[in-house]
């Protein structure tokens, strides 16, 4: 909202003539909506969603063909009204034309798509802002990749650069530590971290994310294996733990305390873990090979039962 507030002040000054064109789906094609920014909606974000993207239905007509929070009245989600909302007629991207109606024709500013970030007062606060609430919202699949959605890469931005860099295998350098960064920023220097071997550095700065995300059980999962490799074994089990409390159904949290009760010997408890693996991921063959393998340390264990052993005798 601060930045939202921030906004109700354009350096334009307000001289929308309210003729709503740009309510409409005809209006304009189709506009960027954050999941934020649909979250603080409420329950006005789903149908704004469907809008905002231009949705038709099987005869290409527009499932909305004004916007859903248009009133008699005018908008009725005024002081939550998305960021596009806002900075409407005041910038406008080359190539592109605002409705004939408009009032703000010829009092815009252009600029080249490419430097939206660069022009549009907030347009980089909101990407932030953005990317911390993406990372905050936790994955109920049982994928394990950590990974943020929702959003796409914007080559502009260093965090989003670093990130993309790593994703393909690289090092990218990153920017001097902030005295404020955001919880994405810290994302990306765990992700970093993690990927130049440099545990207790990634350790850290998962430890840090967690904080913020306390219930990204995925993040947990990453967090303890980093845990794991220097060596703070009570560490990285309190924290595959508490992510199978948080999420029972990520094949990664179940291996790595396999391998973790495996290191210790419990191989019982590795064979639980390594088969539970493996029935949330038959596909991964090596769940099953952990698993038989601690079985049979746990058959080789078994002392054999001998002729005075027996409880006949
Ligand atoms: S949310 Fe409000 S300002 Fe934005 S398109 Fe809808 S009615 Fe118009
Ligand atoms: S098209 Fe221009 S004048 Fe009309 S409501 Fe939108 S911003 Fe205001």
């Amino acid at each position: 909202m601060e930045l939202y507030s921030a906004l109700e002040q354009p350096a334009t000054g307000n001289h929308c003539g309210s003729c709503r064109s740009c309510c409409s789906a005809a209006g304009l094609s189709k506009q960027n909506v954050t999941d934020l920014e649909l979250a603080l909606l409420g329950p006005a974000g789903p149908d704004f969603a469907r809008y905002a993207a231009r949705e038709k239905d099987a005869c290409g007509r527009f499932v909305f063909e004004v916007c859903p929070n248009l009133g008699p009245e005018g908008c009725r989600v005024y002081s939550i009204r998305p960021f596009s909302c806002r900075v409407f007629g005041h910038y406008r991207a080359e190539g592109t034309v605002l409705p004939e109606a408009c009032v703000y024709i010829g009092r815009d500013r252009e600029f080249p798509a490419s430097q939206y970030y660069q022009t549009v007062p907030g347009a980089v606060r909101l990407r932030q802002l953005s990317r911390d609430y993406q990372l905050r919202k936790v994955p109920t699949t049982r994928a394990a990749s950590g990974e943020i959605t929702g959003l796409g890469l914007n080559l502009e931005d260093v965090w989003d650069r670093a990130l993309e860099a790593i994703g393909r295998g690289a090092s990218p350098e990153l920017p001097e530590q902030a005295a404020e960064e955001g919880v994405f920023a810290t994302y990306v220097r765990a992700l970093w971290a993690g990927e130049n071997n440099r545990h207790a550095e990634a350790l850290g700065y998962y430890l840090q994310v967690l904080q913020d995300c306390p219930k990204r059980h995925d993040l947990m999962t990453f967090a303890g294996f980093h845990a794991f490799q220097i060596g703070q074994m009570e560490q990285a089990e309190q924290l595959w733990l508490s992510a199978l409390q948080l999420f029972a159904g990520n094949p990664l949290t179940f291996s790595f305390l396999g391998y973790l009760y495996s290191h210790y010997q419990q191989w019982q408890m590795a064979a639980d873990f390594f088969g539970a693996a493996a029935e949330l991921e038959p596909e991964q063959l090596l769940h099953r090979k952990r698993r038989d393998e601690a079985l049979n340390r746990v058959a080789k264990r078994r002392p054999e039962a001998s002729v005075t052993d027996h409880p006949g005798d």
